[in-house]
């Protein structure tokens, strides 16, 4: 397997992600997700690619929530030990996406 396709996703924005574990069929989903970048089963540590992915919509008709409250219980909900993002990043990805839209706002 070369590293430069493993997922379906292959733009540079944090996406949306769906994982079955092939050890153990667990699965998951993640709003974590990115190109090329794996997450680990929690049950039994494998590295798992995404097996389908989609971008991140936001839905005119959802109800209004605060920003904050929602990336908190994502990060809550997201195990960074588990996300290959956050390892290299060394920190939330969550947190990272947010920090580089600061960054590309200033002049
Ligand atoms: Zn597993
Ligand atoms: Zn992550």
């Amino acid at each position: 397997m070369t590293n430069k396709q493993s997922t379906p996703y292959q733009g540079s924005s944090r996406c949306f992600g769906k994982y079955k574990c092939p050890k153990c069929n667990r699965a998951w989903a993640s709003a974590c997700s990115w190109a090329n970048t794996w997450q680990q089963c929690n049950a039994c540590k494998s590295k798992v690619y995404p097996h389908n992915q989609w971008k991140l919509k936001k839905r005119k008709n959802q109800k209004p929530t605060k920003p904050d409250e929602d990336a908190d219980a994502k990060i809550k909900g997201h195990i960074k030990e588990l996300c290959e993002k956050c390892r290299i990043i060394g920190s939330n990805c969550l947190k990272y996406f947010k920090l580089n839209k600061k960054k590309a706002e200033k002049p």
